[in-house]
């Protein structure tokens, strides 16, 4: 998943279910959601950034402070869910390197059914940085054009 979708999704969420919402929360919010992926920074994508024992602390330490650290830690935690739904995320790194994920497929058209696999392997280590925004580039666009609208 690139950054503008780890941006839009919360970003849509957060716009839709907000009575009041404010520019401010909105981009601690965005900030939370894309910045785990400096991993990428250290030589390995999902890792400490990804670890459920660096991301529970900050969460703990989110929820007594509330406001925009929240709006932070509910971006990261966004951030860790769509992970876990599009490869492996290691929840006890750097103990085990080991990650898990949730694959889920729907089959057809003749035998139409839906697959839910849990997936155990270790992250895949990212050896190019270039990324496919093409898709993910209307949904940014569009979440830009719901806070616009959301946030007057
Ligand atoms: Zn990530």
């Amino acid at each position: 998943m690139d950054p503008l979708e780890h941006a839009s999704v919360p970003s849509l969420v957060y716009l839709a279910l907000s009575p009041e919402p404010s520019l401010v929360f909105l981009t601690a919010l965005v900030v939370g959601a894309v910045f785990p992926d400096i991993d990428v920074l250290a030589g390995e994508h999902r890792s400490y950034l990804h670890s459920l024992l660096l991301f529970l602390p900050a969460l703990l330490v989110a929820v007594l402070l509330g406001g925009y650290p929240l709006a932070f830690a509910l971006g990261w935690l966004s951030h860790l869910f769509l992970d876990f739904f599009t490869g492996v995320i290691p929840p006890v790194y750097p103990l085990s390197k080991r990650g898990w994920g949730l694959s889920i497929a729907v089959t057809g058209p003749m035998d139409f059914g839906i697959e839910v696999k849990l997936i155990e392997r270790y992250p895949e280590k990212r050896h190019d940085y270039r990324l496919e925004i093409g898709g993910s580039l209307a949904l940014a666009l569009l979440t830009l054009l719901t806070a616009i609208i959301r946030l007057h």
